[in-house]
């Protein structure tokens, strides 16, 4: 897996873990090389990260990049979620920015998107894209203490809570990178049989 992410990395890890893959972080590849995210889409940084860690590790490679698009601010975050408060920011900075910004926006203006790009990608060359989204709300303040990232303030209408207020498992049902990776888990399942 080409991220340190523990949290992405767990989610993965659970979706695939009946498929005969062994799954590995790349936190276990000590010198892995830092990969700038400045491709203009998810697809290029997805394929970005996988490819500097194939190239790295030798081993075939799945690389996660998401994003949040907010309606009410044109689509914002989007590529740019994770340093949305700013380079070295924490999980609640970004939080904190995304309610100020949307102080006095009414619940139904406060749509948004998570979507998720999972790249895998082979030493020998073969690579493939596949993706999930999720549409849900803002919230006007955090609820739940599960998951990572923007989870507390992401509404899920059908369900009436957020993401944070899942267990792993129903998390994994309905999200963004839940629905990648089902598609993934097809991917490896033909690889396998190939073999
Ligand atoms: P990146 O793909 O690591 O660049 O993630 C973009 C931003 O979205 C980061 O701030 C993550 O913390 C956040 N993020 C990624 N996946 C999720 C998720 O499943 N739920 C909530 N936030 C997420």
């Amino acid at each position: 897996m080409a991220t340190g992410n523990r949290h992405k990395v767990e989610e993965i890890r659970a979706v695939l873990a009946d498929l005969p893959v062994a799954v590995r972080s790349l936190a276990e590849f000590p010198g892995a090389p830092e990969v700038v995210e400045d491709g203009r889409t998810y697809r290029e940084n997805a394929l970005k990260k996988a490819w500097s860690a194939a190239k790295f590790t030798g081993k075939p490679a799945l690389a996660d990049d998401t994003g949040l698009e907010v309606d009410a601010l044109g689509g914002q975050p989007g590529l740019y979620a994770a340093r949305f408060a700013g380079e070295g920011c924490t999980f609640q900075d970004n939080i904190r920015k995304l309610l100020r910004l949307l102080e006095g926006v009414p619940p139904q203006r406060r749509g948004a998107r998570f979507v998720c790009v999972l790249a895998l990608v082979d030493p020998s060359g073969r690579e493939q894209v596949v993706e999930g989204d999720l549409y849900g709300r803002i919230t006007e303040a955090p609820a739940g203490g599960g998951g990572f990232g923007y989870d507390p303030v992401f509404y899920v209408p059908d369900l009436g809570m957020t993401l944070a207020e899942l267990t792993p498992e129903e998390k994994n049902r309905i999200s963004h990178r839940g629905r990648a990776l089902a598609k993934v888990r097809e991917i490896l399942r033909a690889l396998n049989a190939e073999r």
